[in-house]
């Protein structure tokens, strides 16, 4: 089953607002999940996981994360790796306390290495979280994100070497791919290729249980600029969800579009329609 989240709390959200509140009002919206952004650093308050968790549970709804931006797993500076692998644990951690089930994470900056050495030190780094992973976050998943710019680590394949290493599976993002590649993953053709990627990389039932970012994006030379409305972007995501629904895609799709819970919607409603005239 594919279950669309709304990226953080609804703008529409009654006033006091906060996760809690999010959840109800994405549920009255009709929407099935949410992904919970802790970009800018990870709560600490144990009690109010618990209450997340609850409330999305009594609800119905699947929870992901977004863990803080300010991560380098590829710093060459000592103090600014272990606290990135610090945020990335806190989100993990407090993320298994939440109930949620996958938490994506911007990896890394080339600053200069290659991809296999940026790879190599993102893979260390990883094997060190993962350490922690039976006491702190039993059930839930790392999931390196698809970058959009060419200066960040992050390609289809460097998160599917490190991804399929260690048992764990990516956010894909194909509007980042997109627009780091400028203009490319844009047809059924491509998506069907970064599917079969994916599938051959991470096994037959992968496909089952993905976490994915989608929205329109505004791009130039230097990848991503920014994300931009479906309507007014120059992605074919009609076309898109065709070929989720043809391919059995399931798991989490976090709508990043600006419109929030509005283009959510519209990505959900359009995929029932595909699936009912199916
Ligand atoms: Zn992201």
């Amino acid at each position: 089953m594919l279950l669309f989240a709304c990226p953080g709390v609804p703008r529409s959200t009654p006033a006091p607002g906060g996760t809690v509140e999010g959840l109800k009002h994405a549920h009255s919206l009709d929407i099935g999940a949410m992904e919970i952004e802790w970009v800018q650093s990870v709560p600490g308050n144990v009690e109010r996981m618990e209450a997340i968790r609850e409330t999305a549970a009594g609800l119905g709804m699947a929870l992901t994360v977004h863990a803080p931006y300010f991560v380098n797993l590829n710093a060459s500076d000592a103090v600014k790796l272990v606290a990135s692998k610090k945020r990335i644990l806190a989100a993990l951690t407090m993320g298994q306390i939440a109930g949620v089930r996958s938490v994506c994470v911007h990896a890394a900056f080339y600053q200069g290495s290659t991809s296999q050495k940026a790879t190599d030190n993102v893979r260390r780094a990883t094997e060190d979280i993962l350490k922690r992973k039976d006491r702190f976050f039993p059930d839930v998943n790392l999931a390196y994100e698809t970058m959009g710019k060419p200066t960040q680590w992050g390609t289809l394949d460097e998160v599917l070497a490190v991804s399929k290493e260690f048992g764990l599976y990516p956010c894909v993002d194909p509007a980042h791919m997109h627009a780091r590649s400028g203009g490319a993953w844009n047809t059924a053709e491509e998506w069907n290729a970064m599917l079969d990627a994916y599938e051959e990389a991470l096994g037959a039932q992968s496909l089952r249980s993905m976490h994915m970012h989608f929205s329109g994006i505004a791009y130039g030379p230097k990848g991503e600029k920014h994300h931009l409305p479906l309507r007014e972007s120059d992605a074919r995501w009609k076309d898109f969800l065709d070929v989720l629904k043809k391919r059995n895609v399931g798991g989490v799709l976090v709508c990043e579009s600006p419109l929030m819970e509005q283009d959510t919607v519209l990505l959900q409603s359009t995929f029932a329609a595909i699936v009912e005239n199916a």
